[in-house]
């Protein structure tokens, strides 16, 4: 288990769709960890694992850990979504705001269906469905949306990204000058 180094916008892996898993073993089960671990590290609600470099259809999230809490770390309660698919989402979209660990700094409202149903496997590649709303739903299709390459600055009105467009060129330009450096960081890239 080890904290893994978060992609920033600029990547292309984070424009790559990730691959079904076809089974468990012990290196997706310390990806799972790792995950983990650095979704906690970095106060993110979520976090998918093309967000670490890995093309795998993973993501992990909490939404019920209570961060003001005096023992925090007691209320956390992580999930684990392997090869996730949205059975049905509602008709009606609202609007959220939403940041990213892999876009720092940037904030901005999407509009998303409200509800959806998800079928996926656990970490026992149990599979598994639930119904969410709220930051769950929001969570789930943020995530989801990572595993098919999708950001959710690409959900905003051509308006919104225009007004955008400085912070976002300055945080592509920092990845893309790391970029020479991320292989040797990246041991499990493309597992
Ligand atoms: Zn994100």
């Amino acid at each position: 288990m080890s904290l893994l180094k978060i992609i920033k916008y600029g990547h292309p892996i984070l424009r790559e769709k990730a691959l079904e898993i076809k089974s468990l073993g012990s290196r997706e089960q310390d990806l799972i960890d790792s995950m983990i671990e650095t979704m906690y590290a970095n106060h993110g609600l979520g976090l998918a694992a093309n967000q670490v470099g890995v093309l795998q259809r993973i993501f992990v999230l909490d939404v019920d850990q209570d961060r003001e809490a005096e023992d925090e770390v007691a209320t956390r309660a992580p999930r684990v979504f392997i090869n996730p698919e949205i059975t049905w989402e509602s008709a009606e979209d609202e609007p959220f705001k939403e940041g990213c660990l892999s876009i720092p700094g940037v904030e901005n409202e999407v509009f998303r269906p409200s509800q959806v149903k998800v079928s996926a496997r656990d970490e026992n590649f149990e599979p598994f469905e639930v119904e969410a709303d709220e930051l769950l739903a929001r969570v789930i299709q943020h995530e989801l949306d990572h595993l098919n390459g999708v950001l959710y600055v690409d959900r905003l009105s051509l308006l919104k990204r225009k007004l955008l467009g400085g912070k976002l060129n300055k945080i592509k330009s920092a990845t893309m000058e790391e970029l020479p450096s991320l292989p040797d960081s990246y041991p499990i890239l493309i597992g």
